[in-house]
């Protein structure tokens, strides 16, 4: 039996989680859950799942959850214990009894929470891209020393991670990430200008959450995923490729020395590599459908465009410059993000707004936690004015 421990409970990957845990319950017991505003599916989890300790990170939702569970409707037995605030979570994420952390908070919000997880040992399932976008140096280097195990939950990252096993480093000639290239794949620079967000939202294959949606769209995703493999494979990042292939049905591709590739396939689903995540290095019984081999019609690729899409290309710049410069880029792209969903700005104004931001940091070495938060605080004023003008 695993104990698990989901930091975003009431996101995406944290609710797709659930339903694998709920399948398999004789491996797995929820011991932990955090999450942030969503008290009425929080406490269904909580009754559900029985945890131990629950955190919520906003002080008011967690004051309402409190009183919520206390609610006869639920019929909660045995309250969990409750916590609050980045204090909470981290406590959560380190707590004694759990085997696995499944870090799945979005944003640079899931940085300390899955630092904490590292520092206390234990097997990460690392949804969150963030915390190796904005610190893959000292994350990595941190796990090493504390011998937590990382497992990459993001279908591109966790297809190379089953593509690699039993092969050194020295066979490896490239990585290659896949991309369905989101809605928009086929427009012009001209088209994108008048995109909205609900055709932004409106993801050919994957059902996700709505910022990852966007990303996927402006192909900053890609980039973030980029950097995430830089660190989590210890590749140069000349060696990283990116392929448009909008069927999402290869999830990544390793091309070995000898001009073999291996690649890993299935239909896209989250519930897949969550499930292999949590069962390293078992693999589960039909955890998702299988691909039904008569009825694609074909696999496709191409190249992505990045004068359409240049946020790719910022992803690369930002691993160049390296130091401060991926923690800004990501916090520029989330508040870009969030402008772009509330209204504020255009599609195409994503990848400028992100660009002046970058091109007026100061770069800073990222070797402390306050470096690189102060830079992604820094970066957030910095895309809000730039928003304000
Ligand atoms: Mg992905």
């Amino acid at each position: 039996m695993k104990n698990i421990v989901i930091l975003g409970s009431t996101g995406s990957i944290g609710r797709n989680a659930l339903e694998v845990i709920s399948k398999f319950q004789e491996r797995f017991r929820v011991v932990g859950l955090a999450a942030g505003k969503n008290i009425s599916l929080l406490a269904e989890q909580i009754k559900k799942f029985q945890p131990k300790v629950v955190a919520v990170s906003d002080e008011k939702a967690y004051r309402d959850l409190k009183s919520e569970i206390q609610n006869t409707k639920y019929k909660i037995q045995n309250l969990p214990e409750m916590l609050s605030g980045t204090d909470g979570i981290c406590a959560v994420a380190s707590m004694l009894q759990a085997d696995i952390i499944l870090s799945s908070i979005v944003g640079s919000a899931g940085l300390l929470p899955t630092i904490a997880a590292i520092r206390a040992g234990k097997t990460i399932a690392l949804a969150n891209k963030e915390t190796l976008v904005t610190a893959g140096e000292m994350v990595m280097s941190m796990a090493e020393k504390h011998n937590a195990h990382i497992l990459p939950v993001d279908s591109e990252h966790s297809a190379l991670f089953q593509c690699l096993e039993k092969q050194t480093k020295d066979n490896i000639k490239k990585l290659i990430l896949t991309a369905s290239g989101g809605p928009f794949i086929n427009m012009t620079a001209e088209d994108l200008n008048n995109v909205s967000p609900r055709e932004a939202l409106n993801h050919p294959n994957w059902s996700m959450g709505r910022k990852i949606t966007i990303d996927s769209a402006t192909l900053m995703n890609k980039g973030l995923e980029v950097i995430e493999a830089y660190h989590l494979f210890n590749m140069p990042v000349e060696k990283i490729d990116v392929l448009i292939h909008p069927q999402s049905i290869i999830h990544s591709i390793v091309e070995f020395k000898d001009g073999s590739y291996l690649a890993q396939l299935s239909m896209p689903d989250m519930k897949a590599p969550i499930a292999y995540a949590l069962s390293y290095p078992e693999r589960l019984a039909n955890v998702i459908e299988p691909i039904n081999w008569e009825e694609i019609s074909g696999l496709t690729f191409k190249k992505p465009d990045t004068k359409t899409f240049p946020c790719l290309s910022f992803a690369y710049d930002a691993i160049e410059a390296g130091g401060t410069m991926p923690a800004v880029l990501n916090a520029s792209n989330e508040i870009a993000v969030a402008a772009f969903l509330g209204g504020v700005i255009g599609f195409s104004d994503i990848p400028v707004i992100i660009k002046k931001v970058m091109d007026v940091h100061k770069l800073q070495p990222a070797d402390d936690i306050n470096t690189i938060l102060e830079a992604d605080g820094w970066a957030r004023r910095k895309t809000q004015e730039e928003l304000n003008k």
